[in-house]
């Protein structure tokens, strides 16, 4: 077994991958990815996660690594989010309300979009969808944004990224009130989120699902040396700015770092956002560091029935021996992202309507 996992890391470059949207119930894909497992491989991520309660961790016989269980943390925090909503409608006849706005058919986008609508259901938050045609143009989105920035049904609004090309996404982003700006991506929010003295309304959900993750498995933050590899608006920059806020030293790594597995080591934990898929080799990380692994990203798997299977940044194998935790995929950041898009909904209906 030991040697099947480890071709699933073993090439000396991360695997080339396909973006998401593009490999959907395509073949193409078979012969644009480049990681192969063996076919009678189990998947380990699903053996760790299987045994997992909501216990900050499980150990493994096979790794030496925590596992931190994101499915059953989120699932927590949305049983917290479902009593509280119920809080507030018994006291003050009020439910939150998030408007998702989809423009165009990809595919991706789509499934997004019904799981966060599934996801708000389920907790008891109305959902307000709308979806508008591929070439709409940037005043139609912006009329529908100020539209729910009026409505004060809606608590939260999201415009589901990425936008068609002719469209700006700068000025779609600016036109949402940064009162309901839950997905945290308003400039005023993430300026504020990099202030000291300063409290964004919102903190954008993957990376607060990283610090949620952390705090939930009793992982102390304060004076420890961060590494965070990655540097997007959505993810990396923000995850940097929350860990510094818990006082830790923070160091990015981007794609220009010259020799970025010397940083890592150096790293107590380590929070991955590439998009690379098995990047982050078992000999970059310092034993015993806590890794977390945002990265998803699709790499062909024959036996697969879709044909291809996810995979994070992380060389999951390799580094569940060094570590002290890590987070799998799927089933580690991936859950907590959606869970944190409730909470903020539910924190702005609480704000909106000064409920404690
Ligand atoms: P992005 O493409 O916007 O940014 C990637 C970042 O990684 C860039 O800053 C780039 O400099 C850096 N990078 C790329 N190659 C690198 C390398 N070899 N070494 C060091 N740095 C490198 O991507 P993103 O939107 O931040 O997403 C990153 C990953 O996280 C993707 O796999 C995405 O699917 C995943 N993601 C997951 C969730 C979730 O809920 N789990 C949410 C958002 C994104």
């Amino acid at each position: 077994m030991a040697s099947t996992i480890l071709s699933d890391c073993s090439s000396s470059s991360a695997a080339r991958i396909l973006p998401f949207h593009m490999i959907r119930s395509t073949n193409a894909l078979r012969f644009r990815c480049s990681v192969f497992l063996h076919p009678k491989t189990p998947n380990p991520r699903q053996i760790h996660g299987k045994s997992l309660a909501f216990t900050p961790v499980a150990m493994t016989t096979e790794t030496s690594a925590k596992v931190i269980d994101g499915k059953s943390i989120a699932k927590q925090i949305r049983d917290e989010i479902t009593s509280e909503i119920s809080r507030m409608k018994d006291e003050i006849g009020i439910v939150p309300g998030l408007a998702v706005i989809l423009v165009g058919t990809r595919k991706d986008s789509q499934t997004y979009v019904r799981n966060k609508k599934k996801a708000c259901e389920a907790v008891g938050i109305t959902s307000h969808e709308v979806n508008l045609q591929e070439d709409c143009t940037e005043e139609e989105v912006i009329k529908y944004i100020s539209g729910f920035n009026n409505d004060p049904s809606v608590h939260g609004i999201l415009v589901q990224l990425p936008l068609p090309r002719h469209m700006n996404e700068q000025n779609i982003l600016n036109a949402v009130n940064i009162e309901k700006d839950v997905d945290g991506f308003h400039p005023l929010n993430i300026g504020r989120l990099a202030m000291q003295g300063r409290e964004p309304l919102f903190v954008p959900c993957t990376p607060k699902g990283c610090i949620e993750l952390l705090h939930r498995s009793g992982i102390d933050i304060k004076g420890k040396r961060a590494v965070v590899i990655g540097r997007s608006n959505i993810v990396g920059m923000p995850a940097a700015l929350l860990l510094q806020r818990q006082n830790a030293t923070i160091t990015i790594v981007h794609s220009s770092t010259k020799n970025p597995e010397e940083i890592i080591r150096q790293a107590d934990i380590v929070i991955s956002a590439t998009g690379v898929a098995n990047l982050v080799r078992g000999s970059w990380i310092k034993p015993g560091a806590v890794v977390i692994d945002v990265g998803i990203n699709p790499v062909d798997d024959p036996e697969s029935p879709r044909g291809y299977r996810l995979v994070g940044d992380v060389c999951y194998e390799e580094v569940a021996k060094i570590a002290s935790a890590v987070t799998p995929v799927p089933g580690g950041v991936g859950p907590m992202t959606i869970a944190m898009l409730l909470s903020n909904t539910l924190e702005s209906a609480k704000r909106l309507h000064n409920f404690k």
